[in-house]
Protein backbone atom coordinates (compact mmCIF):
# COMPACT_ATOMS: atom_id res chain seq x y z
CA UNK A 1 0.00 0.00 0.00
CA UNK A 2 1.27 3.40 -1.09
CA UNK A 3 2.03 5.92 2.08
CA UNK A 4 -0.65 8.38 1.15
CA UNK A 5 -3.07 5.92 0.49
CA UNK A 6 -2.44 4.76 4.37
CA UNK A 7 -2.09 7.72 5.59
CA UNK A 8 -5.30 8.88 3.69
CA UNK A 9 -7.30 5.75 5.03
CA UNK A 10 -6.73 6.24 8.55
CA UNK A 11 -7.13 10.43 8.99
CA UNK A 12 -10.69 9.41 7.41
CA UNK A 13 -11.49 6.90 9.86
CA UNK A 14 -10.24 8.98 12.72
CA UNK A 15 -12.08 11.65 11.23
CA UNK A 16 -15.38 9.60 10.75
CA UNK A 17 -15.53 7.55 14.25
CA UNK A 18 -13.28 10.33 16.68
CA UNK A 19 -15.06 13.14 15.80
CA UNK A 20 -13.97 14.70 19.13
CA UNK A 21 -10.31 14.07 20.49
CA UNK A 22 -9.24 15.84 23.50
CA UNK A 23 -6.49 15.81 26.21
CA UNK A 24 -7.15 14.02 28.90
CA UNK A 25 -5.38 16.24 31.88
CA UNK A 26 -7.73 18.84 33.76
CA UNK A 27 -6.96 22.78 33.39
CA UNK A 28 -8.40 25.61 32.79
CA UNK A 29 -5.43 28.15 31.13
CA UNK A 30 -2.32 27.81 29.31
CA UNK A 31 -0.35 27.86 32.61
CA UNK A 32 -2.26 25.15 34.46
CA UNK A 33 -1.97 22.78 31.59
CA UNK A 34 2.18 23.51 31.20
CA UNK A 35 1.98 22.35 34.97
CA UNK A 36 -0.10 19.62 33.87
CA UNK A 37 2.10 18.55 30.69
CA UNK A 38 5.38 18.89 32.93
CA UNK A 39 4.25 16.42 35.67
CA UNK A 40 3.00 14.10 33.06
CA UNK A 41 6.42 13.11 31.85
CA UNK A 42 6.47 9.07 33.03
CA UNK A 43 3.34 9.22 34.66
CA UNK A 44 -0.09 8.79 33.94
CA UNK A 45 -2.54 11.57 33.48
CA UNK A 46 -5.06 9.95 35.88
CA UNK A 47 -2.54 10.54 38.68
CA UNK A 48 -1.40 13.79 37.41
CA UNK A 49 -5.49 15.11 37.54
CA UNK A 50 -5.42 13.66 40.98
CA UNK A 51 -2.96 16.56 42.13
CA UNK A 52 -3.29 19.21 40.35
CA UNK A 53 -6.70 20.87 41.95
CA UNK A 54 -4.65 21.54 44.99
CA UNK A 55 -1.88 22.75 43.31
CA UNK A 56 -4.16 25.01 41.08
CA UNK A 57 -5.71 26.44 43.97
CA UNK A 58 -2.74 27.38 46.19
CA UNK A 59 -0.71 28.43 43.47
CA UNK A 60 -3.21 29.75 40.62
CA UNK A 61 -0.78 32.31 38.78
CA UNK A 62 2.88 31.81 38.00
CA UNK A 63 3.55 34.96 40.38
CA UNK A 64 2.57 32.76 43.23
CA UNK A 65 4.04 29.90 42.11
CA UNK A 66 7.38 31.76 41.27
CA UNK A 67 7.15 33.25 45.04
CA UNK A 68 7.34 29.57 46.44
CA UNK A 69 9.67 26.69 46.88
CA UNK A 70 10.20 23.33 45.36
CA UNK A 71 10.53 22.20 48.69
CA UNK A 72 7.08 23.30 49.32
CA UNK A 73 5.59 22.32 45.62
CA UNK A 74 7.67 18.75 46.07
CA UNK A 75 4.26 18.53 48.99
CA UNK A 76 2.25 18.61 46.47
CA UNK A 77 3.05 16.65 44.29
CA UNK A 78 4.92 13.62 45.86
CA UNK A 79 2.41 11.22 44.25
CA UNK A 80 4.16 11.99 40.95
CA UNK A 81 7.24 10.33 39.37
CA UNK A 82 10.44 12.51 39.78
CA UNK A 83 8.64 14.52 42.24
CA UNK A 84 12.03 16.60 43.05
CA UNK A 85 12.97 17.60 39.82
CA UNK A 86 9.69 18.57 38.70
CA UNK A 87 9.34 20.62 42.01
CA UNK A 88 12.51 22.43 41.26
CA UNK A 89 11.14 22.80 37.19
CA UNK A 90 7.91 23.93 38.29
CA UNK A 91 8.85 26.75 40.54
CA UNK A 92 11.73 27.93 37.73
CA UNK A 93 9.41 27.50 35.24
CA UNK A 94 7.05 30.01 36.92
CA UNK A 95 10.20 32.43 37.82
CA UNK A 96 11.53 32.48 33.94
CA UNK A 97 8.22 33.23 32.71
CA UNK A 98 7.64 36.07 35.05
CA UNK A 99 11.31 37.24 34.29
CA UNK A 100 11.30 36.89 30.55
CA UNK A 101 7.78 36.51 29.21
CA UNK A 102 6.02 38.44 31.15
CA UNK A 103 3.62 35.99 32.71
CA UNK A 104 2.50 34.98 29.56
CA UNK A 105 3.23 31.14 28.06
CA UNK A 106 4.70 31.49 24.61
CA UNK A 107 3.73 30.22 21.64
CA UNK A 108 6.90 29.83 19.92
CA UNK A 109 8.28 25.92 20.27
CA UNK A 110 12.03 27.25 20.82
CA UNK A 111 11.00 29.66 23.54
CA UNK A 112 8.75 27.64 25.22
CA UNK A 113 11.67 24.62 25.32
CA UNK A 114 13.91 27.58 27.49
CA UNK A 115 11.63 27.03 30.31
CA UNK A 116 12.76 24.61 33.14
CA UNK A 117 11.17 20.89 32.78
CA UNK A 118 9.88 22.00 29.10
CA UNK A 119 11.18 19.49 26.77
CA UNK A 120 10.40 19.11 22.56
CA UNK A 121 7.26 17.13 23.56
CA UNK A 122 5.99 19.47 26.44
CA UNK A 123 6.74 22.45 23.89
CA UNK A 124 4.53 20.87 20.88
CA UNK A 125 1.58 19.63 23.33
CA UNK A 126 1.39 23.39 24.80
CA UNK A 127 1.75 25.25 21.00
CA UNK A 128 -0.94 22.56 19.48
CA UNK A 129 -2.98 22.76 22.40
CA UNK A 130 -3.55 26.22 23.82
CA UNK A 131 -2.36 27.94 20.43
CA UNK A 132 -3.60 25.27 17.93
CA UNK A 133 -0.57 25.52 15.90
CA UNK A 134 0.43 22.63 13.65
CA UNK A 135 3.13 20.75 15.96
CA UNK A 136 2.95 17.15 16.34
CA UNK A 137 4.09 16.48 20.09
CA UNK A 138 5.45 12.69 19.69
CA UNK A 139 5.27 10.60 23.48
CA UNK A 140 5.55 7.20 23.62
CA UNK A 141 2.18 6.03 22.60
CA UNK A 142 2.48 8.31 19.04
CA UNK A 143 6.06 6.87 18.53
CA UNK A 144 4.42 3.10 18.76
CA UNK A 145 1.41 3.60 16.93
CA UNK A 146 2.83 5.38 13.85
CA UNK A 147 5.65 2.98 14.04
CA UNK A 148 2.91 -0.10 13.99
CA UNK A 149 0.55 1.50 11.36
CA UNK A 150 3.40 2.31 9.01
CA UNK A 151 2.68 5.91 8.87
CA UNK A 152 6.47 5.99 9.63
CA UNK A 153 9.33 3.55 8.06
CA UNK A 154 10.11 1.86 11.57
CA UNK A 155 11.13 5.44 12.92
CA UNK A 156 14.46 5.27 15.02
CA UNK A 157 13.68 8.71 17.12
CA UNK A 158 10.37 10.83 18.53
CA UNK A 159 12.02 13.38 16.22
CA UNK A 160 12.14 11.34 13.06
CA UNK A 161 8.84 10.69 13.92
CA UNK A 162 7.61 14.03 14.53
CA UNK A 163 8.80 15.38 10.89
CA UNK A 164 7.67 12.57 9.41
CA UNK A 165 3.95 12.83 10.35
CA UNK A 166 3.89 16.16 10.15
CA UNK A 167 5.16 15.98 6.70
CA UNK A 168 2.07 13.95 5.51
CA UNK A 169 -0.56 15.29 7.51
CA UNK A 170 -2.44 17.93 6.21
CA UNK A 171 -1.57 20.98 8.61
CA UNK A 172 -4.94 21.82 10.15
CA UNK A 173 -5.57 18.40 11.30
CA UNK A 174 -1.94 17.90 12.93
CA UNK A 175 -3.38 19.06 16.75
CA UNK A 176 -6.30 16.28 16.33
CA UNK A 177 -4.24 13.98 15.10
CA UNK A 178 -1.72 14.04 18.27
CA UNK A 179 -4.85 13.13 20.17
CA UNK A 180 -5.97 10.75 18.11
CA UNK A 181 -2.82 8.84 17.97
CA UNK A 182 -2.37 9.26 21.89
CA UNK A 183 -5.72 8.11 22.24
CA UNK A 184 -5.35 4.96 19.82
CA UNK A 185 -2.29 3.79 21.74
CA UNK A 186 -4.06 4.06 25.02
CA UNK A 187 -6.99 2.33 25.20
CA UNK A 188 -6.61 -0.13 21.46
CA UNK A 189 -2.78 -0.10 19.83
CA UNK A 190 -1.50 -0.77 23.52
CA UNK A 191 1.68 -1.45 24.05
CA UNK A 192 1.90 -5.26 25.00
CA UNK A 193 -1.05 -6.63 22.84
CA UNK A 194 -2.89 -4.48 20.57
CA UNK A 195 -6.24 -4.85 20.38
CA UNK A 196 -6.61 -5.54 16.43
CA UNK A 197 -9.56 -8.03 16.30
CA UNK A 198 -11.78 -4.44 17.43
CA UNK A 199 -9.50 -1.86 15.68
CA UNK A 200 -10.90 -0.11 13.10
CA UNK A 201 -7.52 0.79 11.51
CA UNK A 202 -6.63 -2.78 9.99
CA UNK A 203 -7.39 -2.59 6.35
CA UNK A 204 -4.37 0.06 6.94
CA UNK A 205 -2.18 -1.08 9.28
CA UNK A 206 1.27 -2.71 8.44
CA UNK A 207 1.42 -4.25 11.17
CA UNK A 208 -2.27 -6.19 10.91
CA UNK A 209 -1.67 -6.64 7.10
CA UNK A 210 1.52 -8.15 7.69
CA UNK A 211 1.35 -10.40 10.96
CA UNK A 212 -2.31 -10.99 10.73
CA UNK A 213 -3.79 -11.97 7.55
S1 LIG B 1 -4.72 -3.09 13.78
FE1 LIG B 1 -3.66 -3.63 15.67
S2 LIG B 1 -1.54 -2.91 15.42
FE2 LIG B 1 -2.81 -1.90 13.86
S3 LIG B 1 -3.41 0.06 14.76
FE3 LIG B 1 -5.03 -1.41 15.19
S4 LIG B 1 -4.54 -2.24 17.20
FE4 LIG B 1 -2.68 -1.26 16.41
Amino acid sequence: MRKEERYKGVLNWFNENVPVAETELHYDDPYQLLIAVILSAQCTDKRVNMITPALFKDFPTAEVMAASTPEVIFEYIRSVSYPNNKAKHLVGMARMLISDFGGVVPSDIDELQKLPGVGRKTANVIASVVYNKPAMAVDTHVFRVANRIGLTNNSKTPLETEHELVKHIPEKMIPIAHHWLILHGRYTCIARKPKCEECGLKPWCKHFLTTKT
